[in-house]
C-alpha cells in the first residue's frame, strides 16, 4: 500500500470519503465539496467534462502508466506514461484488444485473465507482476494493480495501474550483489589465517576462527566480553597494548603496529604483530578491527639477518676502502667512514644524493655505462677506474669494484668498494718515467755497442780471408767473429726492443711475395741445417697470395724460428709448411726438438724470457727474439703462438693477412 500511484491514492482516498461515485448514468466522480471530475463511462470514458480538469490532470501528469479497458478487453484510454513504457502511439492502442497485440508475453496475459476472473468473482487479487514487451521488443517487468469499473453493478472495464519495476529491479540486484559481498568479506573474515577481532565500544562482537582455533575456545567466551578476557593468552603489559590501540583508535587516531607475545593454552608461544583498522557508517566509527598476523617465523629470520648484517657492519665500518651502497636511481643509501674520508665530508650531507655528484665530469658517463651494464646483466664489474672530485675541488684517482645486490627477486641497488689509487698512480709515474729512462739508456748504450762491433767485424773477415793467416790464429778469429756476431745480433736484439717500447720501430710496408721470403729464408737457413746434419722439409705452395708487409721484418721473424729450431733440435728435421687459408696465409716452423712444456709455452714470448734448458744453449740467445717476433707479427695484424710436446718437438705458428684479389666485373 505505501508505494501506491497518486491517482490510487487519490481515488481510494476519495471512496473512503464517500466522495467516489459512479452514477446511474455511468459517470464515475470525485467529489470534494463540489464535482472534481466525472468520466462518462457509458459512453465515452475518455470524455471529460470541462469542469473535470483535476482528473484529467491527475490521469495525465500521473507518475504511472494508467491504462482503461473495457469489458471486451479492448485499450479505451492510456496516458503519457503508458506511451512512455509501451514505446507505442497512443491510437496504435486505443480500440486493440491487450490480447492480440503482443504487448505482454503469452504469460502475463494468461495471468491478467485469470485475475480478472478472480476478481469478478469478488477475490481481493494484490498487485501482481507481468513482462510488457514494448514496441521495440524489449521485456519490461512490471507491476500491475486493477480495479473493476462497474456501471450499474454491471462489469463495464478495468481501470489498470501499471508500475515500471525495473528500478526496483535494479536496487534488489545491488541489494543481492552487497549480499554476495558481505559474504565475501565474510569468507576473508573466516578463511585468513590471521587473528581478527571486531570491536564496538571496547566490546568484542566478531571474532574468527583463525582466532578460536588458535587460542582453542569458543567463540561465545569471548563475544560480548571486553579485550581483557584473553589475559590467559597475553601478558598484562601486551593486554594494555590491545586496550590503548583500541580506545587510541576510536577516538580516530592513528594507531601503529604494535608486537606482542601469545601464549596458547598448551603452552606453545607464538609472535604477533597487531594491526588496528577503522570500520566507518558513514562518517563516524563503527568499530574496530584488530588483526594479528604471526611472525614467530619471520622475527626468527630477522634476528638470524640482524646478526649476519651486523658482522657486515663491522666489516664495512672498520674497511680500509670505501665502501657504500646505492639504490636503483643511484643515490646513496650507505657510506662507510673510509668514503667520508675521501669526500672530506660527513655522511649526514652525502646520504640520499646521487653519486654522480661526487664524480669528475669525465667519470659520470663511464660510470652510468657500468651501471646500466651492471644491473642489465646482474653481474659483478671489477677494477674500474674513475676519478672522484674531494671536497677542496681536486680529484682523486678510485679504482671502483660494483655488484648489484636484490631483494625479493627485484633490483635493488649496487653495493661499491672503492680504492683510492693516489699513490698507485704516483708509483705508476715514477715506474714509467724510470722506464723510458731505462729505455733512453738502452738506445743510447747499444748505438755506441754497434759502432765498434762492424769494424771489428771487417777485421775479423778480412784476418780469416787472409791466405797469409796461419790456421791457429784463422781459428781464433773465427770464434771472434761468431761472438761478435751474436754481440750485434744482441745490440739489434735490444734497439728493436727500444724501438717497440718507444713506438718507433720502421716498417716498410708493401705488397709482398710470401714465396719469395720463404724460399730465401729456407735457403739461407739450408747450410746450418744441413751442417747439423738435419733434414729441411720445405712444402710452399706456389700460388700463395701476396700480403702486405715489410719483406725484411718477416725475414726476421722466420729466421728467428729457424734459429732457434736449429738450436733446439740435434736429429730429425726441420720443417717449413705454408697454406693458404680462408682469409690468411698460414705459415709452420716444425722442429724434433728438445720441445717446450705446457708452462713455458705461456711465457717464451715474454721480454727477456728463456726456458731453463740445463745445459749452456741458452746462452746463446737473449730472450728477446720471440718477443721481437710477437711485434712484428702483430704490427702485421697477424697472431703467432706455439704448440709443443717435450722430447718430441715444437711448432710455431704465423698468420697472416693476405690481399684478396680484386675481382672485376667486366659490363659487356
Ligand atoms: P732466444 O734468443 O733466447 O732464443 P727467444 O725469445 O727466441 O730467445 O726464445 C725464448 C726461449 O724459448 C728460448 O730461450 C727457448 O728456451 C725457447 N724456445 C724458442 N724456440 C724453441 C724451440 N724451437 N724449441 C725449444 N725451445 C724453444
Amino acid at each position: 500500500m505505501k508505494d501506491e500511484p497518486a491517482i490510487v491514492k487519490e481515488l481510494r482516498q476519495a471512496e473512503e470519503l464517500g466522495l467516489l461515485k459512479s452514477d446511474l448514468q455511468g459517470n464515475l466522480s470525485i467529489r470534494d465539496n463540489n464535482i472534481i471530475g466525472t468520466i462518462d463511462i457509458n459512453r465515452d470514458i475518455t470524455k471529460i467534462k470541462k469542469s473535470d480538469e483535476k482528473y484529467k490532470h491527475l490521469f495525465d501528469n500521473a507518475m504511472d502508466p494508467i491504462v482503461i479497458i473495457d469489458k471486451k478487453g479492448k485499450f479505451v484510454d492510456v496516458n503519457e506514461q503508458v506511451i512512455k513504457l509501451f514505446e507505442y502511439d497512443k491510437k496504435e492502442l486505443i480500440g486493440k484488444d491487450f490480447t492480440k497485440i503482443n504487448i505482454l508475453t503469452q504469460a502475463s496475459i494468461k495471468k491478467a485473465q485469470d485475475n480478472f476472473l478472480k476478481r469478478m468473482k469478488g477475490e481481493n487479487v494484490p498487485p501482481y507482476e507481468i513482462e510488457v514487451i514494448t514496441k521495440n521488443g524489449k521485456i519490461i517487468p512490471t507491476e500491475l494493480n486493477a480495479s473493476i469499473i462497474y456501471e450499474c453493478n454491471e462489469v463495464n472495464g478495468d481501470l489498470i495501474i501499471l508500475r515500471d519495476l525495473r528500478e526496483r529491479y535494479k536496487s534488489k540486484k545491488i541489494e543481492k550483489e552487497l549480499n554476495t559481498y558481505e559474504q565475501k568479506f565474510r569468507d576473508i573474515f573466516e578463511g585468513t589465517s590471521d587473528l581478527l577481532l571486531y570491536i564496538e565500544k571496547g566490546i568484542i562482537l566478531d571474532v574468527n576462527n583463525a582466532l578460536i582455533n588458535m587460542l582453542n575456545i569458543k567463540k561465545q567466551d569471548v563475544v560480548g566480553k571486553k579485550i581483557s578476557i584473553l589475559k590467559n593468552f597475553f601478558s598484562q603489559e601486551d593486554i594494555e597494548k590491545h586496550t590503548n590501540a583500541i580506545e587510541l583508535a576510536a577516538t580516530g587516531s592513528y594507531v601503529t603496529d604494535y608486537e606482542t607475545e601469545l601464549t596458547t593454552n598448551k603452552g606453545v608461544r607464538y609472535e604477533f604483530l597487531f594491526s588496528v583498522d577503522c570500520i566507518y557508517n558513514d562518517e563516524n566509527i563503527k568499530g574496530i578491527l584488530l588483526r594479528g598476523k604471526d611472525i614467530t617465523q619471520r622475527h626468527h629470520e630477522w634476528k638470524e639477518l640482524i646478526k649476519l648484517e651486523e658482522k657486515y657492519r663491522v666489516l664495512a665500518e672498520t674497511s680500509a676502502d670505501g665502501v657504500i651502497t646505492i639504490d636503483p636511481l643511484g643515490r646513496l643509501t650507505y657510506v662507510n667512514p673510509s668514503f667520508e674520508k675521501m669526500l672530506d665530508k660527513h655522511k649526514s650531507q652525502i646520504l640520499a644524493t646521487l653519486l654522480r655528484n661526487y664524480l669528475s665530469e669525465d667519470s659520470v658517463y663511464l660510470f652510468q655505462q657500468i651501471f646500466i651494464d651492471a644491473r642489465k646483466e646482474d653481474k659483478k664489474i671489477e677494477n674500474v677506474e674513475l676519478e672522484l672530485v674531494h671536497t677542496n675541488g681536486q680529484k682523486v684517482p678510485i679504482e671502483v669494484n660494483i655488484a648489484s645486490f636484490k631483494k625479493d627477486g627485484e633490483f635493488a641497488g649496487m653495493v661499491l668498494t672503492i680504492r683510492d689509487i693516489t699513490e698507485r698512480r704516483k708509483i705508476e709515474d715514477e715506474l714509467k718515467k724510470s722506464d723510458k729512462l731505462k729505455t733512453e739508456f738502452m738506445n743510447i748504450a747499444a748505438h755506441e755497442l754497434k759502432s765498434p762491433v762492424t769494424p771489428i767485424k771487417g777485421y775479423l773477415d778480412l784476418i780469416i780471408s787472409d791466405k797469409d793467416t796461419n790456421e791457429k790464429i784463422k781459428n781464433w778469429a773465427k770464434i771472434s767473429l761468431r761472438n761478435s756476431e751474436r754481440l750485434l745480433k744482441l745490440v739489434n736484439d735490444i734497439l728493436d726492443v727500444s724501438r717497440l717500447d718507444t713506438d718507433t720501430m720502421r716498417f716498410d710496408m708493401e705488397k709482398i711475395s710470401v714465396v719469395d721470403i720463404l724460399d730465401e729464408v729456407a735457403e739461407d737457413m739450408k747450410p746450418a741445417v744441413e751442417g747439423k746434419v738435419l733434414k729441411l722439409i720445405t712444402d710452399i705452395p706456389r700460388d700463395l697470395p701476396d700480403i702486405t708487409g715489410d719483406k725484411c721484418r718477416l725475414a726476421q721473424v722466420l729466421k728467428n724460428l729457424l734459429v732457434n729450431a736449429l738450436k733446439f733440435t740435434d736429429n730429425g728435421s726441420i720443417s717449413i709448411i705454408a697454406k693458404q687459408k680462408k682469409d690468411h696465409i698460414l705459415i709452420s716452423v716444425t722442429d724434433s726438438g728438445i720441445g717446450i712444456s705446457n708452462d713455458e709455452l705461456k711465457k717464451i714470448f715474454n721480454k727477456f724470457y728463456q726456458v731453463y734448458t740445463g745445459d749452456n744453449r741458452k746462452n746463446e740467445g737473449t730472450g728477446l727474439g720471440l718477443f721481437i717476433c710477437r711485434n712484428i707479427i702483430q704490427k702485421h695484424n697477424g697472431k703467432i703462438w706455439a704448440e709443443s710436446q717435450v722430447g718430441k718437438g715444437s711448432t710455431f705458428y704465423i698468420e697472416i693477412p693476405y690481399l684478396h684479389k680484386m675481382k672485376v666485373n667486366l659490363k659487356k
